[in-house]
């Protein structure tokens, strides 16, 4: 008996498990759509910005670098080589420094004489800080030496023996076609680039000349001989009174020479 009811427990499970299963089809189809429902998606987070790139080529440093601003009323100006050959190879700076020092001038053309003379960046300059007695007719790189010689030496001499300041410079020349007295060796005058000056007048009415007082105990005197003893720190050739008799009455500088020479 009792195995009989288990075998028509078992029976019955069997049949409503069959039933069970035959009778739920959507069940499957709820399967099905809970394992292929459709994927959506994502939105595209593609960024499209396009990378940058550079092609530029470098600019040369020449063209960026700030030009050097030469001053002449600065002693360091003197002590570079390289600022004092830009003052004579480059005729915009030397203009540039000129325009900033207050040096009036007018603008030369090149020119070539017979003979060998001539001269090209060349200006004709009526005027520095001080008064010039005439017109000078010389290289840039001249007129700028004359700024630092008047600025570094000829200013501080003057209020150290002179007590005043000097209004004017006496000049004999400057651009001459002619040789070096006595030698048929071209002066350093015929390229305008050297000067002669013959000298000065201060603020208080003093006129102080080479010829008159270079060797005088006086205070004109003693300023001239520190003038002189000094230009030879700021041109190439320095000439004055004890050099021979052709200077006694002037002091000849000029500059583009290799060294030094003062006498
Ligand atoms: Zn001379």
């Amino acid at each position: 008996m009792t195995q009989a009811i288990r075998i028509v427990t078992v029976l019955a499970i069997a049949a409503a498990v069959a039933v069970s299963s035959c009778a739920t089809p959507r069940s499957i189809e709820t399967v099905s759509a809970a394992v292929f429902r459709p994927v959506v998606p994502a939105p595209l987070k593609v960024s499209l910005t396009m990378p940058t790139f550079t092609f530029d080529a470098p600019t040369p440093d020449y063209l960026t670098r700030p030009a050097p601003r030469i001053d002449l009323h600065d002693r360091a100006t003197l002590a570079d080589d390289n600022l004092l050959a830009l003052l004579s190879g480059d005729i915009t700076q030397c203009r540039m420094a000129l325009d900033a020092a207050g040096v009036e001038y007018e603008e030369v053309p090149p020119k070539q004489t017979r003979g060998g003379c001539g001269y090209e960046g060349a200006i004709r300059v009526s005027r520095s800080d001080v008064a010039y007695s005439k017109e000078l007719l010389m290289t840039c790189a001249l007129a700028a030496r004359m700024q630092l010689w008047e600025e570094l030496v000829v200013q501080p001499a003057a209020e150290r023996y002179l007590g005043s300041r000097i209004v004017k410079v006496k000049a004999l020349g400057a651009f001459s076609c002619r040789n070096v007295a006595g030698s048929r060796k071209l002066s350093k005058h015929a390229f305008g680039q050297a000067t002669d000056i013959a000298g000065f007048q201060s603020a208080d009415g003093r006129d102080i000349m080479v010829l008159a007082d270079f060797r005088d105990a006086s205070p004109e005197g003693r300023f001239l001989r520190e003038v002189f003893r000094s230009s030879c720190e700021v041109f190439d050739t320095s000439l004055g009174p004890d050099y021979n008799a052709d200077h006694a009455n002037h002091f000849h500088f000029d500059i583009g020479g290799g060294g030094r020479f003062c006498r």
